[in-house]
């Protein structure tokens, strides 16, 4: 069964289903009439053969894909789960206390569990997670609806989800997730950015995949094949379809191994001329997937997952440390550090923050940062960069989500007031400051239209097309039913990025690009064309990136560029490129 979605990460992946279904489900426990306990009795019975079934395939999958030894763990999960003793104790529950099977099953498991945790072998305290797995199984099976944790993705699957926090994503492990499938979301929501930065093939806005993948849990453990390039996702695919897809993904690993050995190449166009790429990081881990060499520096650091995968704000000396490393890997060149982008999709626990009906339009990023709860965690960001530039590395501060040259000036003055407290203690951070070049991000119609008046309080430019676009176009990044509209490509956005770049440039300032449509290969001949400064791209782009700027010539660009202009659909303009790239592009894709 095909799913047709909107393609988020590239790649095709091919493996088992993940339903991830984070909220934890209502036990009924309304007491029930003696008469009724045979028929709960008979329930649960129907309910373990179920797990059962599952637990059994679940071992058979891991050993198939790593080892006996990796799958014994379902061996002891199947004992457990007919552990005789336990079943007396559910029996006890449904029988004596008339508690309907899934509080019974709770309760019995609830015991358990306070048992094995107060053992002193550190092993059997283990499996106290394992009873718990078991019982929210068990449960699960009686209610009809599959219940797993991500946390406890337990063999490489394809995770499949109605939505998924960034922090989520984040916290994922690469080597597990093989891909992934989202319902909601849209192309560039930041769950999307994140699984290209991890290089895990991903769908977002796939309709009813949580619904059809729960119908085919039911039956066992379904298949699915990700196709990251087009969006589509099969369900239950067909060996014809296996074959077409196993081939596909080898043919892809191929050409982005191709691509990916050249990406240590300059990157000059075919006459010469040199365009400055770097990267878009989010922590100091995506450092690994960047080949050394390959770019100059970062163009983009979102420093807000620094705050997000945990539970407490991490201490200015852990973002000195994490500012230093990414200095380090880049010793000589650039690194543009953006402050906080909280608000959005990008939300702290540990900070409470009041609802808002539209929070995309409400109070994040810079705004946020300048509220007065915000403010001393602004603060001690603002004093790790500067502690982590006294060190000599190449910073630049961006701020994002400005709307007007005051904000700027707000937002300079705590940085002013912030290396003035560092001073007294005994940090040369003024001097540090005195170096540092602060910019802003274009990304809302405000400040595309603005740019002229920020270049009074601004030293340099980058273009946020996710944000631009989602503002220019009134379409919600995150909207599945209007992703399909959600693109860089639409006339107006191109507009707005032209109307930057010439005002950017007008009043001498640099300008370039670190929204996802830097990374589409096929706006890369546009944004030569546009004149774009640099472009900072995902990880998994460099090479791509580069591998298309080596095919152009700037003459051809601006030619591109000023066709590209005269069309007045998104559809059009996509056209128009696609057909430039591939008499430009020597490389075969499969599309
Ligand atoms: C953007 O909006 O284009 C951008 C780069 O910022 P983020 O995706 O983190 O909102
Ligand atoms: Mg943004």
């Amino acid at each position: 069964m095909r799913v047709q979605g909107i393609p988020a990460s590239p790649g095709i992946s091919l493996g088992p289903a993940f339903l991830y279904v984070p909220e934890s489900l209502p036990i009924p426990r309304a007491t029930l009439p003696p008469e009724a306990a045979t028929a709960e009795w008979t329930r649960l019975e129907a309910a373990l053969a179920l797990a059962h079934a599952q637990i059994a395939a679940l071992r058979d999958v891991v050993a198939w894909r790593t080892s006996p030894e990796e799958a014994a763990i379902f061996d002891a999960h199947l004992l457990m789960l007919h552990d005789e003793e336990l079943l007396a104790d559910i029996r006890r529950f449904i029988y004596d206390h008339h508690l309907p099977a899934e509080a019974a099953v709770a309760d019995a498991i609830a015991a358990v569990h306070a048992q094995l945790l107060a053992i002193e072998d550190e092993y059997l305290r283990a499996r106290a997670g394992d009873m718990q797995d078991i019982g929210q199984r068990v449960i699960a099976c009686l209610m009809g609806k599959p219940v797993h944790l991500l946390s406890a993705l337990a063999e490489p699957s394809i995770i499949v989800a109605r939505d998924l926090l960034p922090s989520d994503t984040a916290a994922l492990d690469p080597a597990k997730a093989l891909g992934l499938v989202i319902e909601l979301g849209g192309p560039t929501a930041h769950t999307a950015i994140l699984a290209r930065q991890m290089g895990i093939p991903a769908v977002v806005a796939a309709p009813a995949i949580t619904t059809q993948v729960a119908d085919a849990l039911q039956a066992g453990f379904p298949m699915l094949v990700v196709d990251g390039e087009k969006g589509i996702v099969e369900v239950n695919p067909t060996t014809e379809q296996l074959a077409h897809y196993t081939a596909l993904r080898e043919h892809h690993v191929r050409a982005h191994a191709t691509i990916a050995a050249t990406a240590l190449q300059p990157s000059l166009s075919a006459d010469g001329f040199y365009v400055p790429v770097v990267a878009n990081i989010g922590q100091p881990r995506d450092l690994t997937q960047i080949a050394p060499g390959s770019v100059p520096g970062v163009g983009l650091f979102r420093t807000e997952f620094l705050f997000l995968e945990r539970n407490s704000p991490p201490t200015e000396a852990e973002q000195v440390a994490a500012y230093a490393t990414v200095g380090r890997f880049f010793a000589d060149g650039e690194i543009i550090i953006r402050t906080l982008d909280i608000g959005g999709d990008k939300l702290l626990p540990y900070l409470p923050m009041h609802h808002e009906e539209n929070p995309f339009l409400g109070v994040r990023g810079l705004r946020l940062c300048l509220t007065e709860q915000f403010l001393p965690l602004f603060r001690s960001q603002l004093r790790a960069i500067l502690r982590a530039a006294t060190q000599g590395f190449h910073f630049k501060v961006m701020f994002p989500m400005v709307n007007n040259a005051e904000e700027l000036r707000q937002a300079r003055a705590v940085a002013d007031e912030v290396a003035r407290a560092l001073d007294a203690e005994g940090v040369a951070a003024s001097a540090a400051l005195a170096r540092l070049p602060f910019g802003a991000m274009i990304e809302t119609p405000a400040a595309a239209l603005n740019v002229d008046l920020l270049a009074t309080a601004a030293d340099f430019f980058s273009i946020g097309t996710n944000d631009l676009t989602q503002y220019i176009l009134a379409i919600d990044r995150m909207n599945p039913f209007m992703a399909r509209h959600y693109t860089p490509f639409a006339p107006p956005v191109l507009r707005a990025i032209y109307t930057a770049i010439t005002a950017a440039h007008a009043n001498g300032k640099k300008i370039g690009m670190c929204g996802e449509m830097a990374s589409d290969r096929r706006a890369v001949p546009l944004l030569l064309g546009l004149g774009l400064d640099e472009l900072s791209v995902a990880p998994h782009a460099i090479g791509e990136i580069k591998h298309v700027i080596r095919q152009q010539t700037l003459p051809a660009t601006s030619e591109i560029m000023r066709q590209a202009y005269r069309l007045d659909t998104a559809e059009a303009v996509v056209t128009l490129l696609e057909s430039h790239l591939r008499a430009s592009e020597p490389l075969a894709r499969h599309d």
